[in-house]
């Protein structure tokens, strides 16, 4: 006989919160059965109410904290009900850098079958706000409103940022100013639904080192009406802004950014450093958002290659080749592979304004090209690898593991697929000697780590 519940749809049921998930949601259980429960914390006592009964789990609402964590915080976000973009400002920022710590933990244990695996304290920020260098936000109409913000949670409303109260970004109000300046100058902001209007989003990237901002305007026409007016009045807006560029998509799509730059003023990409090493970032490079920590995270690779100047180091997934170049510094030869080519001509341009020789970079899927190196003999003494978060094709993994360098770094966005790579590899013959969480994306559930193998 199939098991029920033990709660049934509008219950209301008073909880012990026992954990929160990857996504921010308490768990509580009764009777066993899990209750997720948005905005409840661990350590809280709380009357919820089902709002959703499945076979092996349910979700609630939270109804009134009986007794709140010691390490709840008011959220400063007057619009967190609906927004949901940052999912952990109701918890103060220790209770954030512990949670994500054992998230970590628990991934390795459960996924991984790493118990007794050396995970550090997450590195955290001294003041985490306002770290991200690039904001892009939908452009629309509410109500008769011309609105630049954040989707509502599981909606494409657009919720106006200027209501939000919280600033993670570098500086929200040059994105405002954008939005006026466009509003002023009778551009008409994008209607999803028709497929109207000119303004779909606003995208500012700020370079923290020399202070250079872009500005993209992302138009569904190649035409910007009024584009001398708007560019004369940004410049006289914001001082900093070293580069204004028209990004035309004319698609219906959710993808922000189409295939067309044109730069309206100044530079086509603006200049940022990390540590010694300079990038120059166009309106389509991945680059990492959060400066600051991003130096804390190389500075760990760096530390975790342990390098003499002796070393050949492959790079996978290596973007526009930012470890790479960091690396290079420091090692004898780097190889850098990212499937992206326009990132692969991005590496190759930095690498020149570095004056860097050492640095080859290859276009192609990282399992194939590295796996096509080892055939033809190249040798590395550190492979490097940093995946999008569903982690290492299987295939590259195996390449790795025939090819024996005697050293891994492992940089993840993504603690359930690092478990199981690192499992993959351990069978492989490599211990991993130690885990730093770094925290890339304070007041989100993200949390990037970096990690250290041996060859055995
Ligand atoms: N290391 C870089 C970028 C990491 S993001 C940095 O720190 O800035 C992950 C990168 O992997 C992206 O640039 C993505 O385009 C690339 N990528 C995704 N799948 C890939 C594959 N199969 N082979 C090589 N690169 C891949």
């Amino acid at each position: 006989m199939k098991k029920q519940a033990p709660v049934s749809k509008n219950d209301v049921v008073t909880v012990d919160v026992e954990d929160l998930t990857q996504d921010g949601s308490g768990v509580a259980k009764v009777d066993g059965y899990p209750l997720f429960i948005p905005n409840a914390l661990p350590g809280e006592k709380a009357k919820v109410k089902v709002i959703k009964v499945n076979k092996g789990y349910g979700f609630g609402r939270l109804e009134e904290i009986i007794e709140p964590s010691p390490e709840r915080v008011e959220n400063p976000c007057k619009l967190h009900k609906e927004c949901g973009g940052a999912q952990l400002l109701h918890l103060s920022y220790e209770g954030q850098l512990r949670a994500k710590e054992k998230q970590v933990r628990d991934a390795l244990e459960r996924l991984g079958g790493l118990k007794d695996v050396n995970v550090h304290p997450v590195l955290g920020m001294e003041k985490p706000w306002s770290y991200r260098n690039k904001v892009q936000v939908p452009v629309g109409e509410q109500n008769g409103k011309f609105v630049a913000g954040y989707y509502k949670k599981r909606s494409h409303e657009i919720v106006d940022m200027e209501n939000c109260g919280v600033e993670l970004s570098m500086d929200d109000s040059v994105v405002l100013k954008v939005r006026d300046i466009c509003k002023e100058n009778g551009i008409s902001p994008y209607n999803e639904q028709d497929h109207r209007g000119v303004l779909r989003h606003i995208m500012v990237r700020w370079a923290k080192q020399t202070g250079e901002i872009m500005i993209v305007l992302v138009t569904r026409t190649r035409q910007l009406p009024n584009d001398v007016e708007i560019v004369r009045d940004i410049v006289k807006a914001i001082p900093n802004v070293a580069s204004i560029v028209q990004n035309i998509n004319t698609k219906r799509t959710n993808v922000i950014l189409g295939d067309r730059s044109v730069t309206l003023w100044g530079k086509s990409t603006i200049t940022d450093s990390i540590g010694e090493v300079k990038f120059a970032i166009s309106p389509r490079s991945f680059y990492q958002v959060n400066p600051d920590q991003t130096k804390v995270l190389y500075d760990k690779a760096l530390e975790y290659a342990e390098l003499t100047g002796e070393e050949t180091v492959i790079d996978a997934y290596c973007g526009i080749g930012t470890i790479s170049l960091f690396l290079a510094q420091k090692a004898k030869k780097v190889y850098g592979v990212e499937i992206v080519e326009d990132a692969i001509k991005d590496a190759k341009r930095n690498a020149e304004l570095n004056g860097i020789t050492n640095a080859e970079f290859l276009v192609g899927a990282a399992e194939e090209v590295i796996t096509n190196m080892a055939a033809e003999g190249i040798k590395a003494d550190v492979i490097v690898v940093d995946p999008p978060r569903k982690g290492c094709d299987e295939a590259l993994l195996n390449t790795i593991i025939a090819m024996k360098p005697k050293k891994v770094v492992y940089v993840s966005c993504n603690p359930g697929t690092l478990a199981r790579d690192l499992r993959i590899l351990g069978e492989g013959g490599y211990e991993t000697r130690e885990v730093q969480p770094v925290d890339m994306f304070p007041q989100t559930t993200h949390v990037e780590c970096i990690s250290q193998l041996i060859l055995k």
